[in-house]
This record gives C-alpha cells, sequence and structure tokens, in this order.
C-alpha cells in the first residue's frame, strides 16, 4: 500500500474511453512519479509496486537508486535490484561516488568507497579515480594512501590518470617526499605529471626547483608555460617571467586569457609599459577584452607604468565592471594625485551600487592625503566601518596618520596613534616622522624614532629622515650622532636604483653607477644640463647626501643619483618629446625632484617617476603632486 500521495500510481494503464491524448498520459505520469522517490522507504515502496503491477524494474532510474541507498542500510537491497538488470552494478555506484566526490561532502564519497568493498563490489579505475578526488579535495592523505595500495593491489600502476591524481594528493597534503618517489618511479609521465609538481613547487615559493623541472620537460604545453609565467611574477621575478613569455611566443604557442593576467602583472611590476601596451592590443584581438580580470590586470599595470589616460580607457571600455576595477582606478587617480577625480569615481562607484571594500577606501584616504583634504578624509575613516561596516586595516590607520601629519596636524596625529585599538607598526610611525619633518617638529621626530627603532630597526630611510630634520634645525652634533648610530647599529643605506625601458630592454641604474655602456654620454650631458639649470636658479640641496665628506663631494653624490642617471639616459635615448618613464626603488629624493621641474622645462619633455609611494607627473616646470609628497 503506498502511504504517500505523491506516489500513488495508476493501477491501469488507460482505459477503454481513452482518447490519444489520455493515452500517454499513464507512462508520462509514471516516469514522473518514478523518478520523485527521496528516501529508502519510498524507494521500497515503488518496488513492491513495480512486482504487484509486473511492470520491469528497469524502469526505476538505477543512478537513483544507487545514491538514495548509497550510505544506508539499504545498501544491500538496492544490490538486490541491480542484481536483475543487465548494467554492471559498479557503474551505477560509480556515477554515485561521483556526485559525491564533487559535491559538498566529499567525505561520504570516501565512506561508499569503504561500503563498496564491505559488500564486495569491485572497484575499477573510476571507483578509485572518483574517491581519489574525493581525498584530494578533504586533503586526506590517510586514505588517500589506502586508495593508492587498492591501486597497485589491482594491477593499474600504469594508469596514468590515477597516478596523477595520486601525485597530485600527495603533493597537495605536503607529502612531497612520497610525490617525488611516485614521480621518480612513474613509466609513463605526460606533461599534466610534470604541471601538477610545477605548480606545487611555485605553492612552496621553490621558483628554482621549477625552473629546473620545467627546464628538463620534454613536451610543454601552454599550461606549463603559464604556470611558470605567474610563478616567477609571485616570487618576485618580473624581468624572468617576461623572459618566459616572450619564449612562449616564440615557441609559437597563443596566449589565453590567464598568461596574460600573469605577464601583464610582470609588466607592472617592472614598468615595462611596451610589452605592457603590445598585450593590450593582443588581447583586444583576441576578445580578451571581455574578461574582467583582464581588463582590471591592464588598468593596474596602466596605471602602475603612469599612464592614467590609457587605464581609464580600458575602464571606460568595460561592460561590466568589478569592485576591483573601480577601486584600482580609485587609487590611480589618487596616486597621481587627482584627489577630486578620484573621489567623483567614488562618488559614481556608489550611484551605480557597487558596494565599496577596504581596498576602496585605501584608495580614497591615499587620494585625500596626497592633496591635503582632511575633513573628507576623516569622514571617509569614519564613513567605512559606520556605513558599511568595513573594519579599518592598519594601512587605513597608517593612511589616516599620513593624512593628519602632512597637513600639519602633528599633535592630533599622535593622539590618534596612541588610542589606536590595534598596534601601530612602522608605516603608522613612519608616516608621523614624515610630517615631522615637512613641519619641522623635533620633539615629535624623536617620539616617532623612538617606536620605530624597535619596530624596525634596520630600516634606514627613518634615520636619513631624523638626521636630515637635525641637519636642517642646524643641530649638527644631533645629526652626526644620528648618522653613528647608523654605523653602529650596522644600518646600511639601501642602494637607490632606478630603471627605464628603451626599446624593450630593462635598464637599471644604482646610485654611483658608472657602468652603464653609454656611462661618459650620460655624465657629458648631465654636465651640460646642470649648468643650464643653475642659470634658472637651481642649487644642489646636499643636506640629503649624509655622508661626512667635502661638500664638492656631495655634489657629485648627489649628481649620480640613480633617477638622475635613468632621467639623462631617457633624453638621449628617446626621440624628442616622447615621455621618459623612470621607476624607483625608494622614494624619490628632493634634489631630483627639484631637477626635474626643471629638465622638464629645458628638455620640453614629460617626466614620470613612480616611487615607492606614488607617481610624480613633471611637465612643464611643475609636478603633478604639487609639492606635496
Ligand atoms: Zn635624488
Ligand atoms: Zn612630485
Amino acid at each position: 500500500m503506498l502511504r504517500s500521495s505523491s506516489l500513488r500510481l495508476p493501477l491501469h494503464h488507460g482505459n477503454d474511453n481513452d482518447n490519444n491524448n489520455n493515452h500517454r498520459l499513464p507512462t508520462e505520469q509514471h516516469h514522473r512519479l518514478l523518478q520523485s522517490f527521496n528516501l529508502p522507504f519510498e524507494l521500497k515502496q515503488l518496488h513492491a509496486h513495480l512486482i504487484k503491477t509486473r511492470l520491469p524494474l528497469t524502469l526505476l532510474p538505477l543512478t537513483r537508486v544507487a545514491s538514495v541507498s548509497a550510505l544506508t542500510p539499504s545498501f544491500s537491497y538496492a544490490q538486490t535490484i541491480f542484481e536483475r538488470v543487465e548494467k554492471p552494478e559498479i557503474y551505477l555506484w560509480n556515477s554515485c561516488l561521483k556526485a559525491l566526490a564533487e559535491g559538498d561532502c566529499p567525505n561520504d564519497a570516501v565512506l561508499l568507497f569503504y561500503q563498496l568493498r564491505k559488500f564486495g563490489v569491485f572497484p575499477d579505475s573510476f571507483t578509485l579515480s572518483f574517491v581519489l578526488k574525493a581525498c584530494l579535495r578533504l586533503l586526506d592523505v590517510g586514505n588517500g594512501r589506502i586508495v593508492h595500495g587498492y591501486v597497485e593491489k589491482l594491477g593499474l600502476s600504469s594508469n596514468l590518470f590515477l597516478q596523477n591524481t595520486i601525485v597530485h594528493l600527495y603533493a597537495s597534503c605536503g607529502e612531497m617526499a612520497d610525490a617525488w618517489l611516485l614521480f621518480d618511479k612513474m613509466s609513463d609521465r605526460d606533461v599534466v605529471t610534470w604541471n601538477i609538481m610545477i605548480t606545487q613547487l611555485i605553492k612552496r615559493d621553490d621558483i628554482e626547483g621549477a625552473c629546473g623541472l620545467f627546464s628538463q620537460m620534454p613536451e610543454r604545453n601552454l599550461r606549463s608555460w603559464t604556470l611558470m609565467i605567474a610563478g616567477c611574477v609571485q616570487c618576485g621575478k618580473p624581468k624572468e617571467a617576461i623572459r618566459l613569455f616572450l619564449e612562449l611566443e616564440k615557441a609559437g604557442l597563443k596566449p589565453n586569457e590567464v598568461t596574460v593576467v600573469a605577464v601583464l602583472s610582470a609588466c607592472a611590476d617592472l614598468g615595462d609599459l611596451h610589452l605592457g601596451r603590445r598585450i593590450h592590443e593582443y588581447s583586444t584581438r583576441s576578445g580578451f577584452g571581455r574578461n574582467v580580470r583582464v581588463s582590471n590586470t591592464l588598468i593596474d599595470m596602466f596605471i602602475k607604468c603612469g599612464c592614467l589616460e590609457e587605464a581609464q580607457g580600458v575602464f571606460n571600455e568595460m561592460k561590466e565592471r568589478t569592485v576591483v576595477s573601480w577601486s584600482a582606478m580609485i587609487q590611480g587617480l589618487a596616486m597621481h594625485g587627482k584627489a577630486e577625480e578620484a573621489l567623483k569615481l567614488f562618488s559614481k562607484m556608489i550611484r551605480v551600487g557597487v558596494k565599496p571594500n577596504w581596498v576602496t577606501f585605501l584608495g580614497l584616504l591615499h587620494a585625500c592625503s596626497h592633496m591635503g583634504l582632511v575633513e573628507e578624509g576623516r569622514k571617509f575613516f569614519t564613513s567605512m566601518t559606520r556605513d558599511y561596516g568595513i573594519v579599518p586595516k592598519i594601512e587605513h590607520y597608517g593612511s589616516l596618520v599620513d593624512l593628519l601629519s602632512r597637513a600639519g596636524l602633528l599633535q592630533e596625529a599622535h593622539e590618534f596613534i596612541k588610542n589606536m585599538p590595534i598596534k601601530p607598526n612602522g608605516v603608522v610611525w613612519g608616516a608621523l616622522l614624515g610630517g615631522c619633518k615637512v613641519h619641522k617638529n623635533i620633539e615629535l621626530a624623536e617620539e616617532a624614532i623612538k617606536h620605530l627603532s624597535e619596530l624596525d630597526p634596520l630600516n634606514d630611510g627613518y634615520y636619513v629622515v631624523l638626521s636630515n630634520i637635525y641637519a636642517e634645525a642646524e643641530r649638527w652634533e644631533d645629526a652626526a650622532r644620528v648618522r653613528k648610530l647608523m654605523r653602529d647599529r650596522g644600518v646600511k643605506k639601501t642602494p637607490g636604483a632606478s630603471s627605464i625601458t628603451v626599446d624593450g630592454t630593462v635598464h637599471e641604474f644604482v646610485a654611483g653607477d658608472e657602468s652603464h655602456p653609454q656611462a661618459t654620454k650620460i655624465f657629458e650631458t648631465w654636465d651640460r644640463l646642470v649648468e643650464k639649470m643653475k642659470l634658472m636658479g637651481y642649487v644642489p640641496n646636499t643636506s640629503v647626501v649624509l655622508l661626512d665628506i667635502e661638500e664638492a663631494e656631495k655634489e657629485r653624490f648627489l649628481y649620480r643619483h640613480s633617477e638622475k642617471l635613468a632621467v639623462v639616459f631617457g633624453l638621449i635615448s628617446t626621440p624628442a618629446r616622447t615621455p621618459i618613464r623612470i621607476m624607483k626603488n625608494l622614494r624619490v629624493c628632493e634634489d631630483c625632484h627639484e631637477a626635474f621641474k626643471l629638465i622638464s622645462t629645458i628638455g620640453n619633455r614629460e617626466i614620470v617617476v613612480r616611487d615607492r609611494n606614488r607617481f610624480h607627473c613633471f611637465k612643464d616646470g611643475s609636478c603633478s603632486c604639487r609639492d606635496y609628497w
């Protein structure tokens, strides 16, 4: 007797009065009702009914029978049904195992596997592949080893797919020794096997190991190349990433979206606008323009290469934008000193209904900080938590301290630091120190350095700033004491390094560098340039040189700053009127900042400098930062 009304089946197949339309009804109804059982007892009722009405058991959807009975005491009951059908039993259980392995509860796949063993169902290679998949998802190396044992026992050790999955499982679970053992033992490996090992090495930041494997690969596919390119970017080797990308192109492979995203990040890190632009064209040609990740990476690349307009172009073309796209643009405008436009873009973002995240607010705070918009900055900081429930991170605190300090509100900045709910880090105190330098507050500078020397004892930048503060206040003894302290503590000045890309080649200069093939020409050009600059009122600002040396010697040091070498090289090796783009590892110094303003007029060039903090765009004698940096 059927209790559930939903399972009530028609007892008769049509009757004498049926017309054609009605005649089909019972089978359709049957079909629907046969699909509607969800519990073992409903299955039993259906089964009984089929027997009573002498309908064939094959009417039951057997994979469903398997899934309803898989992990219940009805398991053997399902088996009795399967005995009556022609399909091999394992086929039915496998489909169920696959669904469990790929579903929300992969652990059930492992349980079902043991159930199968218990009831004497003989596994095949598919069974093992599905349960291995479940183990992989669960990172369950214990059960994985047991399944590996079955693979060996069943003589499936030449099944490449299974072997690859087991290597993958061992490596993902951190059992690298076992993964290597199996890898070495495998009689047959395909490109998937190699890619698995490369992926795992990169995950462990072992880029050398990955390179080693990559070079030994008998055959590489696009995924292998892409993995390596992304790996190099991740491990801070953008130059290597670009070299690989060029090699990939030479090998005749067509980069896909993932490759493009990886190599664009390398271009962004290196400021390689030339390649970045080429990839932009390639992406457009290949129809990647609709891929949000590609577009977001393009925006990031253009911004980091100092091409705000091109970034804006990509942003405007996008059919669909995510919070990442908006935040990148806001941050970009902020870095280029376009605070008002950044704030306008934020209003637009809110209007179209995109919810900001913590990166968005960081961009807004930077925008306010670089342009001295104190009120707006305070408002954003409050609104972030109040209106959007975003808990400020240390970066937001750093940014607000920066904003207050630059604006000269040093006491307020200090109070703010003291009341922070999280422990202030070096960046936070460093921001206060920076403000103390601009606004000549020695007392708070000493307070900041006290914390900085504990938090970040080997960072030379802070000592340099403090020494400059003393020097400007003509407290020479204190300045000398700080320099001595730097020497005693073993603090070494990070050498300034700047790079410029000309015709696709990156030229790097470090301070004092005389090794460039064109060094002589660079120095001659500089000498001529500095004469003209002096006529325009340039006075070398030797206070940024912290060495105990003669004044003339200091000037020589100053003239060999890496960014000056790079700019002069740009002047002599690029066509007239093309912008010169420089990247510097540290903050651009005040002397170079003044010099570049003059050079932009004398050379009639736009000079874009990306330093550690922001962009400076020098044009017609002034900088986009309006000297507020
Ligand atoms: Zn400099
Ligand atoms: Zn500037």
